[in-house]
């Protein structure tokens, strides 16, 4: 399995853990580099159980996209083996809720989707599945965090809260997630794997393969176009909690024709050849 050494010296270096003790090595590489927050989230299998016990199907399908949605919260229990797979489609079952749970075991299936990929070929976890379609080539993406990032100090005010989130729980709403990765793919124009590997680090449900392929996804070397966003789209689904006033936040508060022209001159530029 591969890791990246330290982003703070600059490079991104792949480290080998084969022939090492990855716990020891990983542990290390952990407190090199994070301080440690200790989550508000409550661990243990009895925390899962409620969790599991708590979770409402129909507000789940109507509710999931908005940052306040009613989403089960299950991935850092799933992920530690607090709860398994096995056991939520075994409770869905006992309660005869297959049809209802519909939606939620479609976003279910996607851990297992990527953790199938992740296992027929580990090698290719930090490697991009293809090309950027964005107009750019890898080599157009910086390596290495920018530092107004990593301090949560940007120039946009939500995407601070995501970070400052982040940091204090370790866990971030899936559409949260979605427009921190595409601002810094897309905004920053930072390699993918920079972004994964440093929000991997701090996520508590923090796992390679979900992880990796989404961030893929955001970036476009897992899909066929990148992802963007913009400030309408944030208001439409955050709560109050976040700071979506305008005046905080220029760089995302434009139209989509706007910020693919910003974003993606090559593309707006090859499309217009081709339309003429
Ligand atoms: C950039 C990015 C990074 C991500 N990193 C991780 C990660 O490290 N670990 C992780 O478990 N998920 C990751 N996800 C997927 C998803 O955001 C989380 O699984 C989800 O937000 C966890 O919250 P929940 O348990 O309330 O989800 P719910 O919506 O309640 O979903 C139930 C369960 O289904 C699975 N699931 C739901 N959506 C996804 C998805 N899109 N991809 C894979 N599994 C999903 C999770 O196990 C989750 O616990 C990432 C998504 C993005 C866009």
């Amino acid at each position: 399995m591969l890791f990246y050494e330290t982003l703070l010296n600059g490079k991104f270096v792949p480290v080998t853990l084969e022939g090492k003790n990855p716990r020891e090595r990983f542990t290390d590489w952990m407190l090199l580099e994070q301080p440690f927050i200790s989550s508000p989230i409550e661990g243990g299998m009895k925390q899962a159980q409620e969790k599991l016990k708590a979770l409402d199907f129909s507000a789940y399908h109507k509710t999931r996209n908005y940052l306040d949605g009613a989403v089960s919260g299950l991935s850092p229990y799933i992920e530690h083996g607090l709860i398994q797979p096995d056991e939520v489609l075994k409770f869905i079952d006992t309660n005869n809720a297959r049809i209802e749970a519909y939606h939620f075991l479609q976003q279910l299936s996607w851990r297992a989707f990527f953790e199938q990929k992740y296992l027929e070929d580990p090698s290719l976890i930090w490697k991009d599945a293809g090309e950027y379609k964005t107009g750019f080539t890898a080599a157009d993406y910086a390596d290495v965090m920018p530092d107004d990032i990593i301090k949560g100090q940007t120039p946009v005010a939500v995407i601070n809260q995501f970070i400052e989130e982040l940091y204090q729980t370790g866990y971030l709403h899936n559409h949260a997630r979605l427009y921190l990765a595409a601002y810094v793919v897309h905004w920053r124009r930072v390699k993918w794997q920079a972004g994964a590997k440093w929000m991997l680090s701090h996520l508590l449900d923090g796992n390679l393969a979900s992880n990796n392929y989404s961030w893929q996804w955001v970036a476009s070397t897992g899909s066929t176009k990148p992802y963007i966003f913009n400030l309408d789209n944030v208001i439409e689904f955050a709560n109050q909690k976040y700071k979506t006033q305008r005046t905080l936040n220029v760089d995302i508060d434009k139209s989509y024709e706007t910020l693919k022209q910003q974003l993606f001159p090559q593309i707006v530029e090859s499309q217009n050849e081709k339309g003429h």
